[in-house]
């Protein structure tokens, strides 16, 4: 069996008296597009926050490409090829599409802090951060403040600067929340296209994108995954359909 691209063994997080995270074994193999899905409060946000090092596991160990990465803090796993796509937050909102972009490419680099020794030159790091707008579709609107993106363009964005730090696996937490049909359509055509490259740790609510875009879903209940499987496997489950989509459901 190959060696999977993300490993984690016997993962427990406790919150006082409540086991958020409990012994909880996942294996993400490389170039796999692998879908975490539960209903509320069964730990989804934990488990992504312990894989991106916000959060320190009370147990357990997590292996990033065979390496245990469980103490190091998340800059030093976005070094190792760990990228989280955050909600948002991390984008400048007064600047362009293209600025954003070039800034994060420019981070990765090394070079935002010597501006009199800059390890890529401001054309190749301008270059990319265009690469980067076109991945994304985000190409028409290099120029645009990043205020003023449609919320679905801003979900595309933050995806651009994950990818930015060149990402061997990327964790999209929740990427569809808040959107309209058609915004959802464009980040499932933005996934789709990353799947080829980079391995995609993906948690979400809409079931019928991560049916469409994962090939291996886990479904965690109360910290635990209760199965994992395809599509069919996991819609096929009768404890799945009990747990995650209802007691009717599974009827
Ligand atoms: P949702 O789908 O609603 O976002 P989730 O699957 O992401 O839920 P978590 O947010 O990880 O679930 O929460 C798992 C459990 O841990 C829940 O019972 C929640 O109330 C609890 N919890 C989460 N964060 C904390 C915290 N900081 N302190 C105490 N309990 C917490």
């Amino acid at each position: 069996m190959t060696q999977a691209l993300l490993d984690l063994r016997g993962l427990v997080k406790r919150y006082g008296g409540l086991v958020a995270t409990d012994h909880l074994d996942l294996a993400v193999q490389a170039g796999h597009t692998h879908a975490i899905i539960g209903p509320n409060g069964a730990g989804k946000t934990t488990l992504i926050h312990q894989i991106a090092g916000g959060l320190q596991p009370n147990e357990g160990r997590i292996f990033f490409d065979g390496e245990d990465i469980t103490a190091l803090p998340m800059h030093r796993r976005v070094q190792r090829g760990l990228a989280r796509s955050y909600q948002i937050t991390n984008i400048f909102k007064s600047c362009s599409v293209l600025d954003n972009l070039a800034l994060a490419v420019q981070a990765r680099s090394g070079t935002s802090m010597r501006f009199w020794r800059p390890a890529i030159g401001d054309s190749a790091v301008f270059d990319e951060a265009r690469e980067l707008a076109a991945t994304i579709g985000l190409e028409p609107h290099v120029g645009t403040l990043a205020r003023n993106l449609a919320h679905g363009q801003q979900r595309q964005l933050e995806v651009g600067l994950a990818l930015a730090t060149r990402p061997r696996m990327l964790l999209l937490d929740e990427p569809m929340a808040g959107m309209g049909p058609g915004e959802s359509l464009q980040l499932v055509e933005l996934i789709t296209r990353l799947r080829g490259s980079t391995t995609i740790l993906l948690i979400e609510h809409d079931m019928e994108a991560v049916f469409q875009l994962a090939e291996r879903i886990s479904v965690l209940v109360f910290g635990r995954i209760i199965a994992s499987g395809d599509a069919e496997e996991i819609r096929r489950n009768p404890e799945v359909k009990k747990a995650y989509l209802g007691d009717e459901a599974a009827a």
